[in-house]
């Protein structure tokens, strides 16, 4: 039941006039956003289709709260109305705030959201539960900590109680306090709160607390060793509140086991000792598997620790609107930073609460070995490269150190790489489209590979007419290699080839330049220029009064000389 409970609630509207009580609807639902219609009205985010969007919404179990006519949001949804358990919040609230009808969505606690609107517009909810209506409260819904044991049967006995029937109480459910109930001490029926599974009595309300911690040290085969040890106790699956694991099963198989058993996973280096949760230790029959009982639902925040994690991301070339949006939520949400200062310094700022750990260029693979470290902890790495990191950068790097550890828990870490755009498709995009056929990517710095190399890479795509992107062209410690690069190049290529350097792109004083491949000189390059040399079609165009475009055409001439299309 707790994954049918979602986020922040959209607010649906299609005209300006829904639009005040809409805010005030979002001033009392905290993250909430109003959706709306384009054309009509401005708002937070926008939608084009009403049904479509509604849909959309309704399948991903975010609240709706659509301000309009009923009738209009029920036949919107109604395809998707044949599965009642994965039914999501629906309400229909008039535009001028006057009535709040939930119409779906009651055990996604609709009536909750219904009175929390009803309150903030100042008008009486249109509640037709009738459990809610009498009792005050969705003895269905209990709140997050906890979970019913079995909907149908509850069904079945809120069916008694409307009809007449008496309840007890047994346990701490303190938010059945406020609600308006038919108690009577020596009741038949009884409304229990236990970790242990109900037995199937028609007369029991059973709400289980999630106060169970699955600790298992090792082995595979997680999550049936866990139900095997709920079973082996007659506890109820559903009062796991979380699966703590050692780092060393933090992989797959401990990643798949917590969804298997739906609940958080966490880690902790002796999960079986555990300081500060006060319960009841059970042991059974597989000495790997501890359950501790608590006598309270557990936030499975406040145990262990949670899975590391380590983004290796592209900044691009460093604008902030060709970052991409994954990166720069990555970014947000880290905890420490990790790269070369000056790339650190263009991801940023960052908040006090995050911590940057600038290096020196040269120290890639113990920058890597550093973050693996730090994502051991339960931190959320960042590691930043210019471009994209896949790209003569640190996500190479940093599979390199993966590779050579011999650490297995750092296989327990969530590694992701995430693209940017790199150089020579930045520069590119500036000047048009030289990249527009077949080319390649070279790095002519000599300090990781030899130089004899790179000069028979330079001859054989020089040979193969591909254009050529030259990143790490030159340097301080590396003077001489460009000029001998374009010996190289001129070989093959004729001096009014087309040459881009692009400098600085996508940065404060960036410059391009186009030029031929007889007046380029190594001076005019240095390690913050991208190097590119065209192929024999790469051409240069300006219309009149227009601005001065490079471009290398798709086809490619014929044996024959006659223009073939290549795509
Ligand atoms: N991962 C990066 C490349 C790192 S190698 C990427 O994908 O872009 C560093 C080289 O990239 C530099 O020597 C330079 O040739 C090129 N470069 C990086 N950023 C650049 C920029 N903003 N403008 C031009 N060239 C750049």
């Amino acid at each position: 039941m707790a994954g049918m409970k979602s986020g922040a609630a959209a607010i649906v509207i299609l005209g300006a006039g829904a639009l005040d009580t809409a805010r005030r609807i979002q001033a009392a639902l905290p993250g909430a956003q109003v959706h709306a219609l384009t054309g009509r009205v401005a708002a937070d985010l926008s939608f084009t289709e009403l049904g479509t969007h509604l849909r959309a919404l309704y399948a991903q179990n975010t609240p709706i709260i659509a301000l309009c006519a009923a009738g209009i949001v029920i036949r919107c949804v109604a395809p998707l109305l044949a599965n009642k358990n994965g039914e999501s919040a629906v309400l229909a609230v008039a535009e001028d705030g006057s009535a709040v009808v939930p119409l779906l969505g009651g055990l996604a606690g609709v009536n909750v959201l219904a009175r929390q609107i009803a309150a903030a517009l100042a008008v009486a909810p249109a509640i037709t539960t009738s459990g809610e209506l009498r009792f005050g409260t969705c003895l269905l819904n209990p709140p997050a900590g906890y979970a019913l044991a079995d909907i149908e049967q509850g069904k079945h006995f809120v069916s008694d109680l409307l009809a007449g029937a008496a309840t007890r109480i047994e346990g701490d459910m303190p938010w059945l306090g406020e609600a308006k109930l038919p108690q009577q001490h020596d009741a038949a029926h009884v409304i229990r709160l236990s970790p242990y599974a109900w037995r199937g009595d028609a007369q029991e309300l059973v709400i289980h607390p999630r106060c169970i911690v699955a600790a298992v040290a090792g082995g595979t085969q997680i999550a049936e060793r866990v139900q095997q040890a709920l079973t082996a106790h007659g506890l109820a699956p559903a009062a796991l509140a979380v699966l703590l694991l050692p780092q060393i099963l933090a992989g797959e198989a401990g990643v798949a086991a917590a969804a298997a058993l739906d609940v958080p996973l966490r880690l902790a280096a002796t999960p079986d000792r555990l300081a500060g949760i006060v319960g009841e230790v059970l042991h059974g029959p597989d000495a790997e598997v501890t359950l501790l009982l608590a006598s309270q639902p557990v936030d499975a925040d406040l145990i262990g620790h949670a899975r590391g994690r380590l983004s290796v991301l592209g900044l691009g070339p460093g604008r902030a609107d060709l970052l991409a949006p994954a990166a720069r939520q990555a970014l947000d949400d880290a905890t420490d930073v990790l790269g070369y200062d000056t790339y650190v310094q263009m991801a940023g700022p960052f908040r006090p609460d995050q911590h940057v750990h600038g290096t020196d260029n040269r120290e890639e693979l113990q920058r890597a070995r550093h973050a693996f470290e730090l994502a051991l902890q339960g931190r959320r790495v960042v590691m930043v490269s210019s471009g994209d990191p896949g790209v003569f950068a640190m996500a190479a790097a940093t599979l390199e150190a993966l590779e050579a550890s011999d650490d297995p828990r750092w296989a327990g870490v969530e590694l992701q790489i995430i693209p940017g755009i790199s150089a020579a498709l930045a520069t590119a995009a500036e000047a048009g489209a030289p990249l527009g056929h077949d080319f390649c990517m070279l790095s002519l710095s000599d300090n990781l590979k030899p130089w004899a190399v790179i000069e028979q890479r330079l001859q054989h795509a020089a040979e193969a007419d591909l254009v050529m992107a030259f990143y790490n062209p030159i340097s301080r410690a590396r003077p001489w290699q460009l000029e001998r690069a374009l010996e190289i190049v001129r070989g093959y290529r004729t001096p009014d080839t087309v040459v881009v350097l692009g400098r600085d792109i996508g940065r404060p004083g960036g410059t391009l330049t186009t030029l031929t491949l007889g007046e380029l000189q190594a001076a005019q390059v240095d390690m913050r220029t991208m190097v590119l040399i065209g192929s024999s079609t790469t051409r240069r165009f300006a219309l009149a009064g227009g601005k001065a475009w490079v471009y290398t055409p798709r086809w490619y001439p014929q044996v024959d000389g006659s223009p073939v299309k290549t795509d």
